[in-house]
Parts: structure tokens; C-alpha cells; sequence
């Protein structure tokens, strides 16, 4: 029989990410006293890497401690100019050191290696070998990414290399200068370039890259060093080394499960239009520390799994022009080291330019290729604008059937989208709460569901205008969460999003807000002539709604424009037809594609794990419906409250899921 074993942690993988990350666990001792597995099938005890990196002398120790570095240059060699790196300096660590210390460390502990691997789909989420299963509180999974299939405006090529570590009779080398992308050397077709990193004068490691879809081969490889270095005339390969390094802005497939944390390359941490990776992983180790360090059962995904800012706009353009048009590499990275000073491009790398500097930069470099570039990549999110447009497009066609008298048709439209999108976007809170795919649903989850939802139905009983003013307090929450995490926007302002458009939806229809109000027994909105409508209410309405169209230009959200302009026609529908266009069409179809991407499965699938609850409100609308009938209308208020008890549920569990998923 199988044994249990709960474990503290599991490595997979004892590379760059995952020694960097026992580093700092070390630094807090919150290795002390833990069950340790790493899982990892080479001995580590060669030097397979360099890692460089870049950083002022003030931050280094931030990034790595100082005994791992073997080398650090302050001037840089490009277009074979030298140029001062101040106040930057790029720095170099062996992986070797890297391993040795990690493991120096592990020896210390309660940890046990194995010479395991996973299989690439392979949860690690549990291991089991000697018929014992491992169950680690938190796993952090190294391995190569599983990367998906490309989508439009993603790109993959690799950044292939091969270098050789020489000795020179003679004293050749300036030890403060390293050569960056030196890309006098043949391009074959793809953008190919030379870096030398000088230990001393005598003794450097001399590195061909390419960036191609072709990888190098060691043969292609070393005739490029061996011309590279005819003019060296004595000179000894002293060891190899090569590589390749994926640079894409792909997808990666992420398991999910709250526990596993991926690391380094397989969180996403490869720059795409660069290849480095180190300065970040390190930053991440550290994030992933104070995490557990404060006892947090889930540690957040990394920041830039979600990578989602004007830095990955413009890796999209390096990475298309790269990958379409290989030739120009050389060219553009050419101009941009002519008019750009070195440690204004890095900081650029690094993300940490400022608007202005990028600009400058961009202008610095030839428009034509950015251009047609940014036209593709704006051509290819249509799909994404489309679904900003669309409620707005659907009210344009409401409006019609309303005037031809054939509301029908809007009624057809909005059932059709409650059942398909409206009430299973919301059936899917089970997987939610556990952020598993195929977790069944538990008693305790429903018990604690209906339980939420009886303490507002008891509200409701006791004090009804407090109970509307919670019902509206967590609705506005609610929907401007949504909104703002989808449009991916700052959502500390979002309450004022939420409160513009919710207003603008209600106060538009107060006759029917009126006849709502009465039968929950709360005393109308008083009739106020208005001052451009027949009420005040309609004027304060339409103002929230011009509102949020300037907060729309000021946040340059399209899609907040269209949705505020789509609200302003819908004042014109009836109460019902207008929030059902706003809830089906923009809130539920885009939390239900987020789910879908979230879970990584289609449609198809989703609306299966659904089912179960869907049917169940199917039934019940059908029972309200046959026992009601026509009398439905005098019960809207009783529908009211069974709605905002089934909904505050729900509330909790997006809000979860929102808080976890933006970080
Ligand atoms: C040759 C080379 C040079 C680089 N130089 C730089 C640089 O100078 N600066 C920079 O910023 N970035 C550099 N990078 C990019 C990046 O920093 C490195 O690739 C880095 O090693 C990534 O760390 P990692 O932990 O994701 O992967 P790795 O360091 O590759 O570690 C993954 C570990 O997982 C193990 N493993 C693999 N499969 C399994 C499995 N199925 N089960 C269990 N274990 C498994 C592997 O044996 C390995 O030890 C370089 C990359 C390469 C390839």
C-alpha cells in the first residue's frame, strides 16, 4: 500500500530559478526545520551557463550576493566604439557558483535529491516514487514551458548560440570592456552578432548568437569564431559552450492549482526580445519568499506570466520584425547603439524608461518597419475591440425591434444569452473556490453558498432599504471589479466607474425603478422636474453616463468609451432590456472568456462543469414561471431579493478570484 507524506516543499529542477529561490529561503532560515524534495536528473556539478546581467553597484547585492561574482566590466564595446556604462555595470556569475552554494546550503537541511523527472504533463502537484506519495505544501515547478499554440501577434524564435572560452598568447583584451552585439560578421539570413566577455587581458569568452528560427549548429557555430578570430594568431579553445534560449510572447501552459508555483523560463520570466532572465528570476525568488514568510497558502503567479504593459507591445514589434523580416535586425539594433547612449537602452530593457526616453528611442530608430509592424499588431486585436463593440452594436439593433414594435426579438435575444452565457457564467463557482478544473462539487461548498445567500434574504426581512443599499454597495463592487480587471485597468478608481454606470442604468428608467421600490415596500425617488428631461433623475443619468465617457478618454479605455455610449442608447429601452443587454452581453460573456482562458479549455467544457447549477436555475425560472405566469410582473420585487441572495455568493468568490489572478 502507498504511504503519505506531507512534505514542506518540492523543487523541480535545480536550476537558475529554483537555487537562486533556496537562496533567499536561506537568507529568511525558512528552510529550518522543512521536508525537502528536489527533483532534478543531472548532478549539477559543471559549469553549463554564464549568467549576465546588469545593475548599478548599489542594487548588485539586491539581485545576487557579491562572492558570486567573478567578473563585472563598466564600459561596453558597440558598433566597436567603447562607451562608459555608468551608472550601470554588467556583471557575471557561473552557474557553476550558482549550483555549489545552492547545494552547499541543502546539505544543511532535511532535503532529499532525486534523480526523478516529471513527465511534461505531469502534475507536480503530487509525486510518488518508492510507493510513497509526496504531497507538498508548495511546489515550485522549473521545468521547460509548455508553450501554446501561437496566437495572433505571438511570435517564437530562438536565440541560438555557441561560444568558445579562449586563451591568447599575447595581451589582447581590454579587461573593463565587454563587446555587446557586434554584428560585423555574416547574418545568414537571420540577425547574428558576436559578444566577448574578457576575464583578463589573455583569456574571454567569445560568443556568436543568432536570432532566427534556425537553430545555430556547433558547426555554423565555431566557422563563425574560427573567422571572428583570424586575427588573433595564437589562441587556445580552452571549453564550449552553447545554448538556445526561446524568445516568445506566446502563452505558456500554466496547472492549476494554487500550490504550484512556476519558475524562472516556465513562469515567463525570458524577456522576449532579449533572452535575459536572471535580474528577474532573482527579484521573483525574493517576492516568493515574503509570500511565505507571511505563511500565505497560495503564492501568486508571477508578475509577468500576465505580462500585459507598453513593454510587451514593444517586445511584439521587435519579435514580429525578427521573425518576418530577420535581415533588418542588424540594421535597427545598429542604429539604435549609434544614437542612443548604452545604459538608456538597458534601463529601456529593463522596463524602467520612462515614457519620453521611449519616444526618443523609437524616433531614433527607422519608422517604416515599427510602423508596418504596430499597424499589424493593432489589425490583429480587432477581435478584442469587436467585443467592446458589441454590446453597443446589439443596443443600436434593440433599438430598432423597439421601434418596429417587435420587442420579441430583443426578449429572444437576451433568454437566449441568459441561458448560455448570463446564468452559467455564474454556475462555475465551485471550480472558482478551488481554482481546480476538476474538482466535484462538496456539500460544505453548497451549505456555505446557501448560507451567504440566506443571510441577505434575512436582510431583506429586517430591514429592506438597508438590504437595497448593501445589494447595490456589492453590485456596483462587483461589476466595476469585472470590468476594470477585464479592460485591465487600475482598479483602485474603479468604484467610480461603478457608481457612473450604475446610476446611469437606474436613474435613466425611474418609472420602473419606482414600481421596484414599491414592492419592496421602500419609499419612490420624489418626482423632480428635470432640467433637460421631464425628470432629475434622467439628467443626473445621462450626466454619470457623459462622465464616464471623459473617464473612458482619460483612462484611453476604448472599451469604457463603448460601454458608456452604449448605456446612453440603452436609456431609451426598457429597464430589463437594458441591464440584461449590459449584464449578458458585456459582463458575463467577458468573465465567462476569462474563465474559459483561465481554466485553458473550451467552451464546450466549461458549460459541462456548469450544468449541474445552470439546470438547476433553468428549473427553477420554469417553476417561478408556471406558478406565477402572468402575475410575474406583480413579484418583481420578490425575484429582486432572490436575486441579490443568489448573486452575493457569487460576489465573494469573483472577488477571490480577482484578487489572486491581478498580482
Ligand atoms: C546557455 C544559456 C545562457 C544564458 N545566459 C543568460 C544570461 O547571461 N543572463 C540572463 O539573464 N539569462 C541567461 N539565460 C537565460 C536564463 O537565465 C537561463 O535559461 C536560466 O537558466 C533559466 O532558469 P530556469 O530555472 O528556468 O531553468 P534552468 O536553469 O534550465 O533549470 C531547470 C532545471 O530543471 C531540470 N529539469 C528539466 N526537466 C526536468 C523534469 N522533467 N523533471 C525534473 N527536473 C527537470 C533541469 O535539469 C534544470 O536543472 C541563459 C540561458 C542559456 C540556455
Amino acid at each position: 500500500m502507498q504511504k503519505k507524506q506531507l512534505i514542506d516543499y518540492l523543487f523541480v529542477g535545480l536550476g537558475a530559478s529554483n537555487c537562486l529561490l533556496i537562496l533567499e529561503l536561506e537568507k529568511k532560515r525558512l528552510l529550518d526545520g522543512k521536508k525537502i524534495i528536489i527533483l532534478e536528473p543531472h548532478q549539477k556539478n559543471k559549469k553549463d551557463k554564464t549568467y549576465c546581467f546588469w545593475s548599478t553597484s548599489d542594487n548588485v547585492e539586491k539581485i545576487i550576493p557579491l562572492d558570486f561574482i567573478d567578473k563585472e566590466w563598466d564600459r561596453v564595446i558597440i558598433n566597436r566604439k567603447v562607451q562608459s556604462l555608468n551608472p550601470l555595470k554588467y556583471y557575471h556569475v557561473s552557474s557553476l557558483t550558482l549550483y555549489e552554494k545552492a547545494l552547499k546550503i541543502i546539505k544543511n537541511h532535511n532535503v532529499k535529491i532525486l534523480k526523478h523527472t516529471l513527465e511534461k504533463n505531469q502534475s507536480s502537484n503530487r509525486i510518488i516514487t518508492d510507493n510513497i506519495v509526496y504531497e507538498p505544501k508548495y511546489s515550485f515547478d522549473s521545468r521547460p514551458p509548455l508553450i501554446k499554440k501561437l496566437q495572433k501577434n505571438q511570435f517564437y524564435i530562438n536565440q541560438s548560440f555557441v561560444g568558445w572560452q579562449i586563451q591568447t598568447n599575447e595581451e589582447v583584451f581590454d579587461p573593463q570592456s565587454f563587446t555587446m552585439m557586434d554584428f560585423e560578421i555574416p547574418q545568414d539570413n537571420s540577425t547574428q552578432f558576436v559578444y566577448v566577455l574578457p576575464f583578463d587581458s589573455k583569456h574571454a569568452l567569445v560568443e556568436v548568437t543568432r536570432f532566427g528560427e534556425d537553430i545555430m549548429s556547433i558547426d555554423e557555430g565555431e566557422k563563425l569564431l574560427n573567422n571572428y578570430l583570424k586575427n588573433y594568431k595564437n589562441y587556445q579553445v580552452l571549453d564550449i559552450e552553447k545554448g538556445c534560449i526561446p524568445m516568445t510572447n506566446a502563452d505558456i501552459s500554466t496547472e492549476i492549482c494554487s500550490n504550484i508555483r512556476n519558475m524562472g523560463t516556465r513562469a515567463g520570466h525570458i524577456k522576449p526580445s532579449t533572452g535575459y532572465a536572471f535580474k528577474s528570476m532573482s527579484m521573483d525568488a525574493t517576492t516568493i519568499v515574503n509570500q511565505i514568510a507571511l505563511e500565505n497558502e497560495t503564492i501568486v503567479p508571477s508578475n509577468v506570466q500576465i505580462r500585459d504593459n507598453r513593454f510587451a507591445f514593444y517586445d511584439s514589434l521587435l519579435l514580429r520584425i525578427l521573425s518576418e523580416k530577420s535581415h533588418l535586425g542588424k540594421p535597427i539594433f545598429k542604429r539604435l547603439f549609434q544614437r542612443i547612449k548604452a545604459p538608456e537602452i538597458l534601463y529601456f530593457l529593463d522596463e524602467e524608461s520612462s515614457l519620453s526616453n521611449e519616444l526618443k528611442i523609437f524616433y531614433s530608430l527607422q519608422w517604416k518597419p515599427f510602423i508596418v509592424a504596430a499597424l499589424k499588431v493593432l489589425w490583429n486585436i480587432n477581435n478584442q475591440i469587436f467585443k467592446s463593440f458589441l454590446p453597443l452594436l446589439l443596443s443600436i439593433l434593440f433599438l430598432a425591434f423597439q421601434s418596429l414594435n417587435m420587442t420579441y426579438l430583443t426578449d429572444v435575444f437576451l433568454v437566449t444569452g441568459l441561458l448560455l452565457i448570463g446564468i452559467p457564467h455564474g454556475a462555475i463557482d465551485h471550480l472558482i473556490e478551488t481554482n481546480h478544473f476538476n474538482q466535484s462539487v462538496s456539500l460544505k461548498f453548497i451549505a456555505l453558498y446557501l448560507a451567504q445567500g440566506a443571510v441577505i434574504v434575512l436582510l431583506w426581512y429586517m430591514n429592506p432599504l438597508l438590504a437595497l443599499l448593501i445589494f447595490i454597495g456589492y453590485s456596483i463592487f462587483h461589476f466595476a471589479q469585472a470590468d476594470f480587471t477585464e479592460w485591465k485597468l487600475n482598479s483602485k478608481i474603479s468604484w467610480i466607474w461603478g457608481i457612473l454606470f450604475f446610476c446611469g442604468i437606474l436613474l435613466s428608467h425611474p418609472i420602473e425603478l419606482n414600481e421596484i421600490l414599491n414592492q419592496l415596500s421602500i419609499s419612490e425617488l420624489p418626482k423632480i422636474q428635470g432640467n433637460i428631461f421631464s425628470s432629475l433623475w434622467q439628467d443626473i443619468a445621462f450626466g454619470c453616463l457623459g462622465l464616464g465617457i471623459i473617464m473612458g478618454f482619460i483612462q484611453r479605455s476604448t472599451a469604457m468609451i463603448a460601454t458608456s455610449l452604449f448605456l446612453l442608447l440603452t436609456t431609451q429601452l426598457t429597464l430589463i432590456h437594458a441591464f440584461g443587454t449590459y449584464f449578458i452581453y458585456n459582463h458575463s460573456l467577458l468573465g465567462w472568456n476569462h474563465l474559459r482562458n483561465h481554466f485553458q479549455v473550451n467552451s464546450l467544457q466549461l458549460w459541462k462543469k456548469a450544468s449541474l447549477f445552470s439546470f438547476g436555475s433553468y428549473a427553477l425560472f420554469l417553476f417561478l414561471y408556471w406558478y406565477f405566469g402572468n402575475d410575474f410582473g406583480n413579484y418583481i420585487g420578490t425575484f429582486f431579493v432572490f436575486l441579490s441572495a443568489i448573486s452575493f455568493p457569487h460576489v465573494l468568490r469573483m472577488n477571490n478570484f480577482y484578487n489572486y489572478y491581478k498580482n
